[in-house]
């Protein structure tokens, strides 16, 4: 239990963004072994080194002749073709001098050979001899359409770091090879509750007064888009009773208890005091816009992110602080996607608080990045939010900015040129 007047509050984005990563630490996730065709998304626990060359072996880039440079020099010629070798099982087939031989892209090449002529750029002739031959242009290069063995990755070599991701190249890398477990970080058992006697699910009927919860689906589709499968725990009466027994069941086979709601001023808020009654607080309240009570703390060994109850609030507060954690639980050590961009219009922001905009990001001509505020500022405009492509943020003391301004941009998805 931790004492209120001990808790870090107020405090500034990067203060946050340590203690997450601090709280991440102590909470890190152990780690797993997998299938590589299971590890899409999966945040890599252990370097992976390569156990072949790739490629394993030297290779033509091209279809066409396989032949040695020394032969014919930078002139072109005349070769007798003395046989094939397709991609496949290596033939063993050798080259004498001054012959060439058949290939085909991603064959070996054949001892002797060290030079590939590119099929468009040569031709084959019948002579009367019953021997084919292939004219080979002039000015090709020595050593030219050879894949030497290792060029990509050497065995031995590191070729993924403890801390990336895997997204779909690097997991065809595992698979060329031919790896066939790679070891990751679990994913968290993350438990979500909204919060507010307001609160009916779609499909209910609306008494006055209430509305339908949209944080609880919309944080599942967050966590989703993260590879994290929710269980969702429904929705949390304002009452301090409930949501104490609630909150201690969930802790004990979760390793993240994500809230939202119910972190602020109000009378009805009361999962801040739930939490330091039941575990301990790591911070409440950042200087930020939207999402300035965002509550962060844990019970026993499960982490809890109090996420403020405006819509808005639970998008910005996820992307920017709810996945840092995440990324510390799982030791990520690859950055999230920022970019900078031009405000396409003067600002005026009438606080001294950080504050991610919500904005449409675009690409002009010339290749510059702009970003266009959207003028609907407050915290419960979803649909706005919605319809925007990217965060920006508006630095703390930040209040007055030019158009042109150069700015960071968290994107949020596929933007328009
Ligand atoms: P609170 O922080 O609990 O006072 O909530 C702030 C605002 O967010 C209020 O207008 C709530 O009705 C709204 N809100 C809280 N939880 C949800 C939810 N799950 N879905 C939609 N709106 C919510
Ligand atoms: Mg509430």
């Amino acid at each position: 239990m931790s004492r209120m007047n001990d808790v870090p509050m107020r405090i500034a984005h990067h203060e946050a963004e340590g203690l997450l990563d601090d709280l991440g630490e102590a909470l890190r996730l152990s780690a797993k072994v997998i299938a590589p065709n299971d590890s899409l998304g999966c945040v890599l626990a252990e370097d992976v080194v390569a156990p072949i060359d790739l490629p394993p072996f030297d290779n033509s880039a091209m279809d066409g002749f396989a032949y040695r440079h020394a032969d014919l020099g930078d002139a072109g010629g005349r070769l007798p073709l003395v046989g094939e070798q397709f991609a496949g099982r290596d033939q063993g087939a050798a080259l004498g001098q001054g012959e060439c031989l058949r290939i085909t892209t991603g064959a070996p090449l054949p001892q002797g050979a060290d030079s590939v002529a590119i099929k468009e750029d040569c031709r084959v002739v019948d002579s009367e001899d019953h021997q084919t031959w292939v004219e080979l242009p002039a000015g090709l290069k020595a050593g030219a359409h050879r894949r030497p063995a290792g060029e990509d990755a050497k065995a031995g070599d590191v070729v993924m770091s403890a801390g990336q991701v895997i997204d779909a190249s690097r997991l065809g890398v595992l698979a060329a090879l031919g790896l066939t477990s790679v070891t990751v970080a679990s994913e968290p058992r993350v438990a979500v509750f909204s919060s507010g006697d307001e609160l009916r699910p779609a499909g209910e009927p609306l008494a006055p007064g209430e509305i339908h919860d949209s944080n609880g689906p919309m944080l599942s589709a967050l966590l989703a888009e993260e590879g994290i499968a929710i269980a969702s725990l429904g929705s949390l009466p304002d009452d301090p009773a409930a949501i104490r027994s609630r909150l201690a069941e969930a802790a004990k086979d979760h390793d993240l208890i994500i809230t939202c709601g119910g972190v602020s001023a109000g009378e009805k808020d009361h999962i801040t005091a739930t939490l330091a009654e039941l575990g301990e607080i790591v911070f409440w309240k950042v200087r930020i816009k939207p999402g300035m009570p965002l509550l962060c703390g844990r019970i026993g060994d499960c982490a809890v992110l109090g996420l403020p109850g405006n819509p808005v609030s639970v998008l910005v507060t996820w992307l920017v602080f709810g996945r840092h954690l995440l990324d510390a639980m799982q030791g990520r050590s690859e950055p999230r996607p920022r970019l900078r961009a031009r405000l396409s219009e003067a600002l005026h922001k009438r606080h001294s608080r950080m504050e991610f905009q919500r904005g449409h990001l675009l690409v002009d001509e010339q290749g510059t990045l702009w970003i266009a505020p959207d003028p609907a500022t407050p915290s419960n405009r979803l649909c706005a939010a919605a319809a925007a492509n990217a965060l920006f943020v508006v630095a703390e003391r930040e209040q007055q900015l030019a158009k042109g301004a150069v700015v960071e941009v968290v994107p949020l998805r596929g933007f328009g040129v």
